[in-house]
């Protein structure tokens, strides 16, 4: 069994006294993560990280496929383990690397030695591999300065390892290190950016979706779901929060005044969201609100809804254009989803004339028609759970 995973730790070595505790949310994620491709071992040393499979029906592809959407890893390859000798070392890497070898023109071997005891210095290792693979393949020049392949060398203390170029992998800081929020989930471009962009930070998320139906359908409400399932290989397993809007809206439609709809309906989202944060131990809200791209979100409007708020309200996407937030939706595999064409409750009842530099004063004289305590714990006992977990399974929703 040489197939291998080695995997660099990436902020996690800044921090310190906390890194034992980094380091274990670490390795207790990537074993999780890691369950369905077989039997792994996972361990850290020095802060690389080493996935081995410990039987041959293991999905290395699909292990490393996988690693790539967990947060706290800076870089990753693919490696083959040797024997700690420098003849065993030589042999792996002509086979292990030999397309790689074959198709370069020029080279160079880098080495490291973690286990002081091997005979050689990193050095030395790298002067008689590189030899050797000189004399071998035809093809090849030693180049040390800018060649076209590396071969990458690594003694350890349970083995050698051989492999070539490591590759970017997600970064940030590990899911669960950074404590837990609410995020509100809509069913729109940027709210599954702003939760990628807060596990990315290292925290744990719950979802809060607020559903108006019949105004909004059931598959808006799917589209939701199908959402926090793509986020679920980013984010880890989450527990979904379906609250029933609809009763709010009607009564903000039927006693508020008609510019001051949007203001007091996210009023309500907020004051929501911080209960069910309070359940959750959850010490922050997270939306996905970008400064002036609608009318709800200019200076004013953001303070107008923070007034309702008793933790901080994280905007991840506050200063970000929309190119730049479809540029990450792309790459994390939502944007596709996000724009099926289901209505979300923010279009229900929309204001024509919508007020956009609020005054807190007027705002909350405009809601004070609303019975907000009966309307927000009857919201509350009607939320709906929905669990989805990285089979994608839906456990207690009704689909
Ligand atoms: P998005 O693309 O995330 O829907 P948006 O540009 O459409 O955002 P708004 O509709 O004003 O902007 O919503 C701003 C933020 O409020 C969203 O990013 C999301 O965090 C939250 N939000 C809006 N509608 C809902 C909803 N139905 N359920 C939960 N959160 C919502
Ligand atoms: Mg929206």
């Amino acid at each position: 069994m040489t197939d291998m995973i080695l995997l660099k730790e990436g902020e996690v070595v800044l921090k310190g006294l906390n890194k034992r505790a980094f380091e274990q949310k670490l390795l207790s994620n990537i074993r999780r993560r890691l369950k369905r491709f077989g039997r792994f071992e996972v361990i850290a040393h020095q802060s690389i990280i080493y996935v081995e499979p410990q039987s041959e029906d293991c999905d290395v592809d699909g292990a490393f496929e996988a690693l790539k959407q967990v947060f706290g890893i800076m870089t990753m390859t693919r490696a083959a383990a040797c024997e700690k000798t420098p003849e065993a070392i030589l042999a792996k890497a002509k086979e292990y690397l030999h397309d790689e070898l074959s198709a370069a023109k020029t080279f160079k071997v880098e080495s490291r030695r973690g286990d002081k005891s091997f005979p050689m210095t990193s050095v030395q290792l790298s002067q008689y591999v590189g030899g050797e693979l000189n004399d071998a393949f035809d093809n090849l020049t030693a180049d040390m300065h800018q060649p076209e392949f590396t071969v990458q060398l690594e003694v350890r203390d349970r083995a050698a390892y051989v492999h070539g170029a490591p590759i970017e992998a997600a970064g940030g800081l590990p899911v669960g290190t950074a404590g837990a929020a609410v995020t509100l989930l809509s069913g729109g471009i940027d709210s599954p950016v702003s939760t990628w962009m807060m596990a990315k930070r290292g925290m744990r998320l719950i979802p809060v979706h607020f559903f108006s139906f019949p105004y909004t359908s059931q598959l808006a409400k799917q589209k939701v779901l199908d959402l926090a399932k793509l986020l679920v290989p980013w984010c880890g397993r989450m527990n979904v929060q379906i609250v029933p809007f609809t009763h709010i809206q009607e009564q903000i439609r039927d006693k508020c005044p008609e510019d001051y709809f949007t203001l007091i309906m996210r009023r309500m989202m907020m004051r929501i969201a911080c209960a069910v944060a309070e359940d959750n131990k959850c010490g922050a809200i997270v939306t996905g609100e970008s400064l002036g791209q609608v009318a709800s979100q200019t200076m004013e409007a953001m303070a107008a809804t923070e007034d309702c708020a008793d933790r901080p309200v994280l905007r991840p996407l506050v200063g970000m254009d929309k190119k730049e937030v479809i540029a990450i939706a792309e790459r994390i595999g939502t944007f596709q989803t996000s724009i099926l064409p289901y209505e979300d409750c923010c279009t229900v009842f929309t204001p024509r004339h919508p007020c956009t530099h609020p005054k807190i004063k007027k705002v909350r004289e405009a809601e004070a028609a609303l019975d907000v305590d009966a309307l927000v714990a009857e919201a509350l006992a009607g939320i709906e759970f929905v669990k989805i977990g990285y089979e994608g399974v839906y456990h207690g929703g009704e689909l």
